[in-house]
């Protein structure tokens, strides 16, 4: 299964996604390309890809995103390759991307195999709140995200789950339960048949 998680920058899908990842070995995190430079902390590779321009150019040219867009002024995509790997070997992928990569995802091939969670702040002033707190984007930064956050949060229609983002542990628990009932789906376990035939 693909699990695809959209917020408005700040909701929590950065530190929800650390937390499940690190309890759930067959979860894979797909690291996204981006023309953003890294947040202090940031490491190549594991938070993004970081690239120029023209690098993320070449890789479109090249056909290697399974897809792409513009997010607050800066290229970001995710690499086809590492999702074939991780699908190769049994894993299941989470992708923290907006709503225009999770359309493009549920348009293409793999649509069948994708499950949509979008994150909602408790409210507004919270939603800056966290961004202030995070305390990663200086305040021009801050009040763009601020400003496209209904952009994404008008999107929450189009996804097969919502959940509020108040408390932490209560939506970290919520989102393993959406992601064990999906895996016990009958198409999720082919094993099945041998099992009930013998
Ligand atoms: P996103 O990845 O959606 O941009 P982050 O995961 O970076 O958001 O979260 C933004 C900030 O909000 C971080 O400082 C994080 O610790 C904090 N945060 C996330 N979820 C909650 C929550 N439920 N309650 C309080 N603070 C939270
Ligand atoms: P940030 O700069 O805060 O890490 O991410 C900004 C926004 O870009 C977030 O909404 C995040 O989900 C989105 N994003 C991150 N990676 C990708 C990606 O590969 N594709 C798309 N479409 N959006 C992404």
């Amino acid at each position: 299964m693909l699990f695809i998680l959209s917020s408005p920058s700040g909701a929590g899908k950065s530190t929800i996604s650390r937390s499940l990842l690190a309890g759930e070995p067959n979860l894979t995190f797909s690291v996204s390309a981006t023309t953003r430079a890294p947040r202090p902390g940031e490491q190549d590779g594991r938070e993004y890809f970081f690239k120029t321009r023209a690098e993320f150019g070449a890789m479109i040219e090249a056909g290697e995103l399974l897809e792409h867009a513009e997010v607050f002024g800066n290229l970001y995509g995710t690499p086809i390759s590492p999702v074939e790997t991780a699908i190769a070997n049994g894993q299941d992928v989470l992708f923290d991307i907006d709503w225009q990569g999770a359309q493009q995802i549920n348009n293409s091939a793999l649509g069948a195999h994708t499950l949509s969670i979008f994150l909602l702040p408790p409210s507004i002033p919270e939603l800056r709140n966290r961004l202030e707190k995070r305390g990663q984007d200086d305040a021009e930064t801050i009040g763009r995200r601020m400003e496209k956050s209904w952009d994404e949060i008008s999107h929450w229609g189009g996804y097969d789950f919502v959940l509020v983002n108040d408390d932490l542990d209560k939506t970290e628990e919520q989102l393993k339960t959406i992601i064990t009932a999906t895996r016990l789906r009958r198409s999720q376990q082919p094993q099945l048949t041998d099992h009930v035939r013998t």
